[in-house]
């Protein structure tokens, strides 16, 4: 640390999906004890090791917080008029509220063919180009849930968006763009990078928002972070048999003014709003409040 260095927070992102956990399980529990069935998230999964670990820490999340989920497990040679007769089936089962698809599915078969096929007042990973084109408008929409866990966890930080320089680096359909609406709906001003953009560090070094969603181990470097700046590390990669993100995150300590680790940061809260929507999507559908 510099004679400059400043208190950094390591947000701990399992506190507040925790917290935020807790609200949901009163809600659900205020439904049930009306009479009504408890929301139920269907889940479409293939035969991935690391996509089976997902879901069991998808389908305990529900489990703790009084709803139902369902597994629909697809063999690796599914073709992908079987998985969209399930997603027809699921469309039209009253008792499912939500549909997750996990990514990736059996080969041959297109993700963004399947989130199209998917009833957009179930379609839990706001993935549905009717809830990407309302996210787009600033619309009510059903939105992703990695960037709604980004925006919640600045929200709890009480970090300033209006007018705030916002870089995000990554431009996917799950988490760049949609983050990037996010910021911009929030009156930040946003620049998006990717793959192809000239000077990296030197967007980042504008930003007092950066969120890296690459999959690049440690890209960002503490020299490319402005003092002051939140930074969110969104990106898993393994080096060595170990989890890293795309942040240096002990460079970050001491420059930045908020960091998310890449364990019990952005990652829970990807977990809890995909509950959130799941909760939503019930009550919308059935016009029920708690
Ligand atoms: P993705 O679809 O692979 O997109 C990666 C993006 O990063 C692309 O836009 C790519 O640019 C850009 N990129 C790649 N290398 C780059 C570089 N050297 N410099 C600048 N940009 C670069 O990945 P994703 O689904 O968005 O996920 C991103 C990361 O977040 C992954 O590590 C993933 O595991 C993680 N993730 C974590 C959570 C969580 O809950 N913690 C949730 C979702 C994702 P191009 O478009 O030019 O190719």
């Amino acid at each position: 640390m510099t004679s400059h260095a400043r208190t950094t927070t390591v947000v701990d992102g399992l506190a507040l999906a925790n917290s935020i956990r807790q609200q949901l399980t009163e809600t659900v529990g205020r439904h049930v004890a009306k009479g009504r069935r408890p929301p139920c998230l269907a889940v479409v999964v293939g035969d991935d090791p690391a996509s089976q670990s997902y879901i069991k820490g998808k389908r305990r999340a529900c489990t703790r917080l009084g709803m139902e989920s369902v597994e629909h497990d697809l063999a690796p040679d599914t073709s992908e008029a079987d998985v969209l007769e399930l997603v027809g089936r699921l469309n039209g089962d009253d008792a499912v509220d939500g549909i997750l698809t996990q990514l990736p599915l059996p080969k041959g078969i297109r993700p963004n063919h399947v989130a199209a096929a998917i009833d957009p007042a179930k379609d839990v990973d706001g993935l549905h180009p009717l809830n990407a084109g309302r996210l787009l408008a600033g619309e009510p929409c059903l939105a992703a849930c990695t960037p709604l866990g980004i925006m919640q966890i600045l929200e709890d930080q009480e970090i300033a968006l209006e007018g705030a320089n916002a870089v995000v680096i990554g431009r996917s359909i799950l988490v760049g763009k949609p983050v990037s609406l996010m910021l911009q709906h929030a009156n930040a001003t946003v620049t998006m990078c990717h793959s192809r953009t000239r000077d990296l560090a030197g967007h980042c070094r504008r930003a007092d928002v950066l969120v890296a969603a690459v999959g690049v181990p440690r890209l960002v470097q503490g020299d490319w972070i402005k003092p002051g700046a939140a930074v969110i590390d969104v990106g898993v990669s393994e080096v060595d048999g170990e989890l890293v993100g795309d942040v240096d995150t002990e460079a970050a300590i001491g420059i930045a003014s908020i960091v998310t680790p890449h364990r019990r940061g952005v990652g829970p809260m990807t977990i809890t709003m995909l509950l959130r929507n799941t909760l939503t999507a019930y009550e919308e559908r059935n016009s029920w409040q708690a």
